[in-house]
């Protein structure tokens, strides 16, 4: 069987059974014939929507970096945490091979992610350089399960659970950018796979 031909199954990820795909209307989705399970859905405006979206998430991104995430006031003295200031410490302190990691897991990773997604739909929105889009969605693929910001809010979350009965805690706009980012990167995952990305791919530049 050869490759193109493969593009035309599916299989369920909970039940492997394996289905050819039909097309689907607009706002119907297919289901597993044997489990229920969804197998892809048809997105309208698929390309426009996911750019939107990956842009509200990169202002959010960039607004949870550049400002002071949690104030913790500790008996009137008042300390701010935010992204510089907490990498500044790191690196103070000679732990060189951890502030390297974070950086790379919530900072470098979540932001080339993004970046490369909206370049990529551009891309694909203006129906060029279909190498390019390529490369960049296969990166993308590649350094997706690197991206740790969501375990990082986790972090944040229990150090303030344990601060809470010590310390006042207040939460400023970068906390709330920051939830908004792990949202909207559930969302798009959620409701977007991989795979419907890669059928846009083939159904633009199919010529
Ligand atoms: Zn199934």
């Amino acid at each position: 069987m050869e490759d193109s031909e493969l593009d035309n199954f599916i299989i369920c990820k909970k039940c492997h059974t394996l289905h050819r795909k039909i097309k689907l209307h607009h706002g119907t989705k297919a289901l597993c014939q044997r489990c229920n399970t969804l197998l892809y859905r048809h997105h309208q405006n698929f390309i426009d929507r996911l750019l939107a979206l990956s842009l509200v998430e990169l202002i959010a991104l960039i607004v949870s970096f550049s400002f002071t995430i949690i104030r913790i006031n500790l008996n009137g003295v008042y300390r701010g945490l935010d992204f510089s200031s907490m990498f500044y410490t790191i690196f103070h302190h000679h732990y060189y091979i951890v502030g390297i990691v974070l950086l790379f897991f919530i900072f470098i990773f979540p932001l080339v992610i993004l970046l490369s997604l909206i370049l990529a739909l551009i891309l694909m929105k203006l129906k060029s350089s279909k190498y390019l889009v390529k490369r960049l969605l296969i990166l993308i693929a590649k350094i997706s399960h690197w991206s740790m910001i969501d375990i990082f809010l986790l972090s944040i979350l229990v150090a303030m659970v344990k601060l809470f009965n010590y310390a006042q805690l207040e939460f400023s706009v970068a906390f709330t950018a920051l939830i908004l980012v792990i949202l909207l990167d559930i969302f798009t995952l959620k409701r977007i796979t991989f795979s419907d990305i890669w059928d846009e791919y083939e159904q633009i530049y199919k010529r």
